[in-house]
């Protein structure tokens, strides 16, 4: 299974957006790797239908672009996850993780422990979803009211 790179953000955020973002992506999300990579436009990259802020050829640089960063490990992984997936078509390039209100900016690269540790949360997303598929675990948190599914979770 591929993974939405959205789903590591949740899985840092919380598990059962994790959850909810998954069924609501796995039937219009990309499933197949072979259709993974769209690289007929090279300033904007696509992955499946979903698109990477910005990449810049001349300092080789996958730019991953966010209001704030307020979850920096799923913001993190999710950037490894796109250099990872291109890292083929795209030898040595780095990533930058920006945050605009913020005003915040980290250099990211694939490193070989970073490899791995993206490969062992790959697998426990996937390992996740399997095993819980609709089974939501709430324990309301303060973060729960700010959240696009609160909705689901609590309405
Ligand atoms: S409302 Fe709370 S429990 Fe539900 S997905 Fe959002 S953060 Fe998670």
């Amino acid at each position: 299974m591929t993974i939405n790179p959205n789903l590591i953000n949740e899985y840092f955020y919380c598990k059962n957006k994790l959850l909810l973002k998954n069924l609501i992506t796995t039937n219009n999300s990309f499933v197949q790797i072979g259709s993974i990579l769209d690289l007929e436009n090279k300033s904007k990259l696509r992955i499946g239908n979903f698109e990477i802020d910005d990449i810049n050829h001349q300092t080789k640089t996958i730019i991953e672009i966010k209001k704030r960063v307020t979850n920096f490990d799923g913001n993190k992984f999710q950037l490894l996850y796109y250099l990872y997936l291109t890292k083929n078509i795209f030898p040595n390039y780095s990533g930058k993780l920006i945050g605009l209100e913020d005003k915040k900016s980290f250099n990211i690269n694939l490193s070989k422990k970073n490899e791995q540790e993206l490969l062992i949360i790959l697998e426990n997303i996937n390992n996740f979803i399997l095993k819980n598929n609709f089974d939501l675990n709430l324990l309301f948190e303060s973060k729960c009211i700010q959240c696009g599914c609160y909705d689901f979770c609590y309405a």
